[in-house]
């Protein structure tokens, strides 16, 4: 019988009603006990890491779960965290980056109705999480609604019925039909996972609007060492409101500028339109293509947890993706994995650096 570490962190999943609304009080123990026949698909021990609505989830709690399966990885055969659904997606492509290549599942699931209603998602979701955890599925993934999608692909899309979430320009790994997985794509995954602890949590977003100037984009990069820009369809930035003398000077200072759009499907590509091209060709802005919102946020905080070097920062940005590097197919990051592999021993030789250095350390 496989080992499964259970992790809660709270969410809805662990939520009662209280006087001041829903808010995450069940431990994974009391969440356990809502699943009796879980002893015929594994054995499972439980940790309380957290008790928060994912709304209060900070880059530091990404951490804490890095470090819980890291300190926990020999002795389980797989890993289930319990999430609130609002930042899930976050957490889930944060953690495909501390956590790369891990040939041992690490599923997030969560629920959109606490596990003690009538009416519930809790505990199918939950079950389907533990037989993934229980499977063959390498890396992390989210496990919702009978649904495996890849980490660094999960964006929540509505925010009250049981299908929440989606796998944004790439299929879903997979399927739960009566508790079998049915798997669609079988990702790459190391011999052993590389785990990383180093986050640049100053990365801001900001999202345009039709009239706007330079100056909230002014704001957030005097205060932050990155800026992603959702713009407007496969991108651009408008032509007045000094956008391009802005980019332009805080890049010469070191920052680091992303586009990405606002439209919810099929990404980026800067180059196309008059409003974009130059943004491209000349200040050679980095673009998301058909990475999610989500994924970006995290990959910066990852890259430049390590490197403010822009050489190198730009390969990182792009080296795993090669569907957002031709824009035409998005191959996804069953590539980032074997990409990471590549570039193993040369992170975890400046990883050892930056926590020598005592350098983006939480702890
Ligand atoms: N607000 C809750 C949370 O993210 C929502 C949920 O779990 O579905 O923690």
């Amino acid at each position: 019988m496989k080992k499964i570490l259970l992790i809660g962190t709270g969410g809805t999943i662990a939520s009662d009603v209280t006087e001041d609304g829903l808010a995450p009080e069940l431990t994974t123990e009391q969440l356990l006990s809502h699943l009796p026949a879980i002893s015929g698909i594994c054995d499972v021990d439980c940790v309380q890491l957290l008790n928060l609505d994912s709304t209060n989830m900070r880059p530091e709690h990404w951490l804490k779960m890095v470090r819980c399966i890291r300190e926990n990885y020999g002795r389980y055969d797989g890993f289930v965290i319990t999430h609130g659904t609002d930042t899930m997606a976050y957490t889930a492509a944060a953690l495909s980056y501390l956590i790369q290549g891990s040939p041992k599942p690490v599923v997030l699931t969560g629920a959109q109705k606490p596990i003690g209603f009538d009416s519930t998602d809790s505990k199918i979701n939950l079950t389907d999480a533990f037989r993934c955890a229980a499977s063959d599925l390498p890396g992390v993934s989210i496990v919702f609604n009978s649904h495996v999608i890849l980490g660094t692909r999960a964006r929540k899309t509505r925010t009250k019925s049981f299908q929440a979430f989606s796998s944004i320009n790439y299929p879903d790994l997979g399927v739960l039909r009566d508790g079998v997985l049915l798997r669609y794509i079988r990702q790459d995954c190391a011999a052993a996972p590389f785990f990383c602890d180093a986050l640049d949590t100053k990365v801001a977003l900001l999202k345009l609007t039709p009239g706007q100037d330079r100056s909230a984009a002014d704001f957030l990069l005097e205060r932050n060492d990155a800026l992603i820009i959702e713009s407007f369809g496969v991108g651009g930035l408008p032509e007045q409101g000094g956008f391009y003398d802005c980019l332009r000077d805080w890049m010469a200072q070191g920052k680091f500028i992303v586009l990405t759009t606002q439209v919810p499907s099929e990404g980026s590509d800067v180059g196309v339109y008059h409003v974009g091209h130059s943004l491209k060709a000349n200040l050679r802005v980095l673009e998301a293509y058909d990475m999610t919102t989500e994924a970006v946020v995290a990959k910066l905080m990852w890259i430049l947890g390590q490197t403010h070097d822009r050489a190198e920062a730009e390969r990182l940005f792009y080296a795993t993706d090669t569907g957002a590097l031709d824009g035409v197919e998005a191959k996804g990051y069953d590539l980032y994995m074997v990409e990471a592999n590549h570039t193993r021993a040369d992170l975890e030789a400046r990883m050892e650096a930056k926590r020598a250095a005592g350098e983006f350390s939480y702890e």
